[in-house]
């Protein structure tokens, strides 16, 4: 792999003193920023810088970019206990260094802090890096939209640096490809000059040093109210890489057109890598999670679709079943009056169950009544249906009675003689 490399720093409008630092070497190239009162803030950024550079003398792999990290964070917080005036300082720290993935040179980078990583790609711009500063952080636990993020007064207010406790860097592989620009920079860059006017200078301006000097330039420009650093690294020849994927077509003619990578599919091959070096809470994590607030949306708007249908269905059911189930039917059974509960007609699947057979038969009954009965009585209530029985008891009691009172009169009609009809009919 080579490369070319620019930089450039100024201490901006604002600001007496320069608190940035940056690393330019053959495999590493940094940019830390420092803060700690009067004193503190250059120390702790060029104490990390001088670490990072004589620790990181040839390529290793993540993990030795990781170490080195660490290293760096060891020799802030030692020169901080040392000297008392140096206590409470720190430093952010963003790196990039050519890495050795399994025999193909690969770059790694990692980041504690507020200071960022970007590629410029097929002429697009992406972050690689995640900010370790509060408002950053609520911005990905999705506490912040991103234009609140920008403006709040506590993006100075970093959750990661060196200096203080763990470094805990977050680092991630990028394969590069011929024509990648790689560009570090302190948050004085980017907090003066918008990402598409980073872009657009990316794009334009080919050597990397007078790349670098433009957007500090612009940064003064827009205010200077920081510290500005910049380091921009190209990849001039990647090893025939980039060759390798866009000649894979030309060999056979059924190739698929796809197999010459597209922007998209280097975006997106480049995502995978981020999200496979980085298994921490933060690095890429934020690209999945946005994906799925909208699926949780259509969840809820499922479970609510399916409470409304099921109180709908519910409701239907209870209209139904109280009125199938809500009246009560006096009915002939195998020749016997019997009182149902529930439509005689059957309505749907709710079969009519029996309340009370009753003593009376069909013998008992009229023609008229069997046929009513046959059919069936429909009653409101259960005292209704009996009320029903009661009355249908009577009718054929009185009916017993008078028939009664005719057998009787009938024999004694034969065995006595005719006597005047008044008294035997008493
Ligand atoms: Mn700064």
């Amino acid at each position: 792999m080579e490369f070319r490399c620019g930089s450039a720093i100024d201490v901006g409008r604002r600001r007496d003193k320069q608190d940035d630092s940056l690393l330019v070497a053959d495999w590493i190239f940094a940019v830390a920023d420092g803060m700690g009162g009067h004193v503190g803030g250059d120390v702790a950024s060029s104490t990390a810088i001088d670490a990072l550079r004589s620790t990181y003398t040839e390529p290793g792999d993540a993990d030795s970019l990781e170490a080195a990290v660490n290293r760096a964070n060891q020799a802030v917080t030692q020169r901080a206990e040392q000297e008392p005036s140096l206590r409470s300082m720190g430093t952010t720290l963003a790196a990039v260094a050519v890495i050795d993935q399994g025999g193909d040179e690969a770059f790694g980078i990692a980041n504690v802090g507020d200071s960022r990583v970007y590629l410029l790609r097929d002429g697009e711009l992406t972050q690689l890096t995640d900010d370790h500063s509060v408002p950053q952080e609520l911005l990905r636990a999705g506490q912040l939209t991103e234009a609140q993020a920008a403006v709040d007064p506590r993006r100075n207010q970093l959750t990661r640096v060196l200096g203080i406790g763990e470094a805990e860097p977050d680092v991630q592989t990028l394969v590069p490809y011929q024509g990648d620009r790689v560009l570090i920079c302190s948050d004085g860059l980017y907090n003066e000059v918008t990402d598409g006017d980073i872009a657009s200078v990316l794009r334009t301006v080919d050597d990397p040093d007078a790349a670098a000097s433009r957007l500090v330039d612009m940064a003064n420009e827009n205010g200077g109210g920081d510290n500005i650093a910049v380091v921009v690294v190209d990849v001039v020849d990647d090893g025939g890489r980039a060759a390798a994927a866009s000649t894979t077509i030309t060999p056979t003619a059924t190739a698929r057109p796809s197999t010459l990578m597209s922007a998209e599919e280097r975006n997106a091959e480049l995502r995978d890598l981020g999200k496979d070096a980085d298994a921490g809470a933060d690095g890429w994590d934020d690209e999945p999670a946005e994906q799925e607030l909208p699926t949780r949306r259509v969840t809820f708007r499922v479970i609510a679709f399916i409470l409304v249908l099921l109180l709908v269905v519910g409701a239907g059911f209870g209209a139904i079943t109280w009125y199938a189930r809500g009246t009560y039917a006096v009915k002939l059974e195998d020749g016997r009056v019997v009182i149902f509960k529930g439509r005689p007609d059957k309505l749907l699947w709710f079969e009519p169950t029996v309340e009370r057979r009753t003593s009376i038969t069909d013998s008992a009954l009229t023609g008229g009544e069997i046929e009513l009965l046959r059919e069936g009585r429909t009653e409101p209530t259960r005292q209704a249906a009996e009320a029903y029985v009661a009355s249908l008891r009577e009718r054929i009691e009185e009916r017993e009675a008078a028939a009664a009172t005719t057998t009787t009169v009938a024999p004694t009609a034969t065995t006595t003689p005719p006597s005047p009809p008044t008294t035997a009919a008493g």
